[in-house]
């Protein structure tokens, strides 16, 4: 019936007929399997679908995926390595491993809710609450809560944050997969003041951002040939100038970005610039072509 369903949408979509039915969100989000493809992220981290993506298992020897009901534990085979990688290397620091959270929707593309991005297999969610356990039922993966490493004023961590955080960040921003980590800007200054090796430049991976403080997130590079992937630009390297991004910049987000200076408002332009599309909003004519493939692909 799922299918029939589902292949009834896609047809509808493929004539173009029907607005809401084409929403790209609505075709994507009804994907309960991969396609039968190659893998292949297709477009970019919040405008993209993804060929090929392999299910993550719910429970590995040193992970378990959180929230089973979304069914957003799906990514690029590269993705599925690094998290065994990283999870396996948390026990370096005293954790059992990692909970992890949403990756891709079993074809990548926009979703019904939460994430921008995280639409070609490419993008996770990492929990900042240690395993207590790594045989949690489905029914506790639903229910059980991750912890907010950041003080109630945004301005620091808090006691929750502990030097296996900044290992496990530290070791994630050494893979060489990794494109960007994004964290609550607490993290990262704590991390800038805690760095000791001599090379510090994997520092420019980890981004500050709001939110972020119930999870990080890893984004990867577009793997090598994968070539309807887009890279994200700036590069890391750029945004932090050649340095370690430990600079005013950083800075900024626990003291002008919480506490605007009162200066006077800029006159408002007469006409404003239309807001870009959300990718909630998204038709498939909005994204790559071969995205069309994906959802039609056994
Ligand atoms: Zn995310």
């Amino acid at each position: 019936m799922d299918r029939i369903l589902t292949a009834l949408i896609v047809a509808l979509a493929l004539t173009g007929t029907a607005q809401a039915d084409s929403r790209a969100k609505d075709l994507f989000g009804a994907q309960r399997t991969a396609s039968a493809q190659a893998p292949d992220p297709i477009g970019f981290y919040s405008r993209g679908c993804a060929a090929g993506l392999v299910q993550l298992p719910e429970t590995g020897p040193t992970w378990q995926a959180m929230r089973l009901s979304r069914n957003r534990n799906w990514g690029h085979p590269e993705m599925i390595a690094f998290i065994e990688r990283l999870s396996a290397k948390a026990t370096q620091f005293g954790w059992r491993g990692l909970y992890v959270g949403d990756i891709s929707q079993p074809r990548g593309g926009p979703m019904t809710s939460g994430h921008r991005s995280h639409q070609i297999g490419l993008d996770v969610d990492i929990w900042m609450r240690p395993p207590g356990r790594l045989n949690l039922s489905r029914a506790e993966r639903e229910n059980l809560s991750s912890i907010s490493v950041r003080s109630a004023d945004q301005r620091r961590v808090n006691g929750n944050y502990t030097r296996a955080h900044a290992a496990i960040l530290q070791a994630a921003a050494r893979d060489r997969a990794v494109d960007r980590i994004f964290v609550t800007p607490p993290v990262k200054i704590e991390l800038c003041k805690t760095a000791t090796a001599a090379d510090k430049r994997w520092l420019r991976k980890i981004r500050p951002i709001y939110g972020h403080n119930y999870h990080f997130h890893v984004r990867l590079k577009c793997p090598r040939g994968a070539r309807h992937c887009v890279d994200q630009k700036p590069t890391v390297a750029q945004l932090s100038k050649g340095g370690d991004g430990c600079d005013e910049t950083l800075n900024w987000w626990v003291t002008d970005y919480l506490d605007p200076p009162k200066t006077a408002k800029p006159a408002k332009p007469a006409k404003p610039a239309p807001k870009p599309k959300h990718p909630r909003d998204y038709t498939l004519d909005d994204l790559p072509s071969e995205c069309r493939a994906v959802l039609a692909a056994n």
